[in-house]
């Protein structure tokens, strides 16, 4: 019998679990920045200049970013270090595709490099990162672990790994307004902007199946990292975990 894993609150085999993943943001791509502005009321454009605050990296460093999507964080890294060297990369093609149209219309495309990669088996030397990021990206992943092992085989000694992640927040009464809002209104918002309540539904129920600040610290400690900490944003809502 297959292993299980969680796909949202559902149990699958572990062998489906990306294909699910796979149907849920090549359904979404076309709508994608549209949602993550409107359920966010745009707060996830300062969550990502939070962690490009903390990248400690310059106009040299190589920078590889997992689950890159339609590219936010590769464009403000690109923006702000014009030589850096930047890795975008996606396992789902649609996302992918939308990234790199972006980068070319929005200009950033000077200093990346696209390639459709799975964060948990990454075509990339040892030690080839000063910089590795995942923004929302983890929470997909089949074996995070897995993931984790592989940004730190890629990170070069003293590189930075920064993943921004949904998390769980610190007040109670803030929780049930946020599981209301969850539950209730993000999968009719869903519905109405990307045509797709479904897959709106499944990012609700993943955030709940996602390991919490601590349980994330310490598998990132687990997989070989050093001086791990995190930070909470709005409420925990969203975390942005730092290690070397
Ligand atoms: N990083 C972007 C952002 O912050 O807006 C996109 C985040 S989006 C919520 C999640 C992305 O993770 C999707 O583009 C999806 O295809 C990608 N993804 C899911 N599982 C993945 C995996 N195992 N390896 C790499 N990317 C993955």
């Amino acid at each position: 019998m297959n292993d299980k894993t969680h796909f949202g609150f559902q149990e699958v085999d572990v062998t489906k679990k990306a294909e699910h993943v796979g149907d849920v943001f090549h359904s979404v791509a076309e709508e994608y920045d549209l949602m993550n502005d409107v359920m966010s009321f745009g707060l996830h454009r300062l969550w990502k200049k939070i962690l490009l605050e903390l990248a400690e990296i310059n106009e040299n460093s190589i920078v590889l970013d997992i689950a890159s999507g339609t590219a936010d964080i590769p464009k403000l890294i690109s923006e702000e270090f014009k030589s850096a060297s930047i890795h975008v990369t996606d396992i789902n093609a649609s996302m992918l595709i939308k990234g790199r149209e972006r980068s070319l219309n929005e200009n950033f495309f000077h200093n990346c490099n696209f390639a459709l990669a799975s964060g948990e088996k990454l075509p990339y030397q040892d030690n080839s990162f000063d910089l590795v990021t995942v923004g929302f990206g983890i929470r997909n992943f089949t074996n995070k672990f897995n993931g984790l092992k592989e940004m730190k085989r890629v990170l070069r000694p003293n590189g930075t790994l920064l993943i921004l992640e949904f998390s769980k927040p610190t007040n109670y009464f803030f929780s049930k307004i946020y599981d209301w809002y969850s539950f209730n209104v993000i999968p009719k918002l869903g519905g109405f902007f990307a045509k797709d309540t479904e897959s709106y539904q499944y990012l609700a129920e993943s955030i709940r199946m996602h390991p919490d600040q601590e349980e994330l610290k310490n598998m990132i400690i687990d997989a070989g990292f050093e001086k791990c900490k995190f930070y909470n944003l709005q409420n925990g809502i969203v975390a942005i975990h730092k290690a070397k």
